[in-house]
């Protein structure tokens, strides 16, 4: 396996399946059994998981709900996610704990660095939930925070596309992808890997990301095989 420790970014989206709202438990066991293949190569997983499915902070601004409190409340949802997250890995035979950003003591361990580390290092998958813990942030700076904390390897963005491309491929049909790509092209460009903070903090912190399609069976498993799937992005 070409990388040892990988931080795994899944969107709240993600696990919607082909469901407007929420959380697909098919969806949920697929991923699980992905996770598993390469946690039983001996791969270090940590993952962090989005609230998108559940609760965005901005969509409830934008119809007049106070910013923080929606903040906390997309927070919140990545906790759930990530309780569902858990089960399902558990149900798939990995040893999993969740460590969430906010305090919520009977529901999550609360996250601590070096506890984390201990965790991955005894081959337990580490699910962050909370985000940062902070409003105004989202969960793709989350990842590339943790990613650093941890010193992981790489941070795998797996997303319904399968990698970064010159335009949105689910609108252009002209649009081209990239199998590398620069930090600084990707700015260049306008390109959307994630949001400006995270992309910038890996950018300084000389992180690469690998965005791939995490809904094609076995992907997860090639890219940390050191397959060429998807987009990776590089110094
Ligand atoms: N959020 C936050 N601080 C964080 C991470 C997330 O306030 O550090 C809130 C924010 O409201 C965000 C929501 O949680 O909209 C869900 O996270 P995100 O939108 O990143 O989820 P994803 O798009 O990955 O599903």
């Amino acid at each position: 396996m070409k990388y040892k420790r990988i931080l795994l970014k899944l969107s709240g989206e993600a696990l919607m399946g082909n469901r407007q709202y929420g959380i697909d438990p098919q969806r949920l066991a697929e991923y699980a059994n992905e996770i598993k293949r390469i946690v039983d190569k001996g791969v270090q997983v940590a993952i962090v998981i989005g609230g998108g499915n559940i609760f965005r902070g901005v969509a409830g601004a934008s119809k007049g709900m106070d910013r923080v409190q929606g903040d906390h409340m997309g927070m919140l949802a990545t906790v759930i996610n990530g309780l569902a997250l858990q089960g399902a890995c558990e149900d798939a035979g990995i040893q999993t704990r969740l460590q969430s950003a906010i305090q919520i003591n009977e529901v999550a361990e609360p996250f601590i660095r070096r506890r984390a580390i201990r965790h991955l290092e005894k081959g337990r998958v580490v699910i962050f939930g909370g985000g940062t813990g902070n409003p105004y942030f989202t969960t793709d700076s989350a990842a590339v925070l943790r990613a650093i904390e941890i010193n992981a390897d790489v941070i795998l963005k797996g997303t319904r596309v399968d990698g970064i491309y010159t335009s949105d491929p689910e609108k252009d049909v002209n649009a081209t992808k990239f199998d590398f790509i620069t930090f600084e092209d990707v700015l260049k460009k306008g390109l959307k890997v994630m949001d400006t903070t995270a992309f910038t903090l890996s950018q300084e912190n000389e992180l690469p990301i690998i965005v791939f399609d995490m809904n094609k069976k076995d992907n997860l498993y090639k890219v940390v095989a050191g397959e060429n799937i998807g987009t990776r992005v590089n110094l």
